[in-house]
């Protein structure tokens, strides 16, 4: 890995592995481009599976808006969005 110059490589906030980064925003909105910016795509994939279980086990639709914020949040504690850098 490259060292030198001031640059950090960039690491995945949740694994902390520099892995693959997400072609784009998973999410709309601010939460999206944070997510972006801050996951890799496994970790991603990760909550994914996690967001399906959430769905079924709260019987949730992403076509609600209080659903989805619902899912925010949940999304905010899984890759720890809340706290600052
Ligand atoms: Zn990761």
């Amino acid at each position: 890995m490259e060292t030198n110059g001031t640059k950090q490589a960039w690491q995945c906030r949740r694994c902390g592995h520099a892995g693959e980064r997400l072609s784009g925003p998973p999410w709309p909105g601010a939460e999206g481009e944070r997510i972006a910016a801050a996951v890799c795509s496994a970790c991603w994939g990760e909550w994914l599976e996690r967001q399906t279980m959430i769905i079924n086990e709260g019987r949730l639709s992403v076509r609600k808006p209080e659903h989805r914020q619902r899912l925010l949040e949940e999304m905010k504690v899984f890759f720890d969005l809340e706290t600052a850098d």
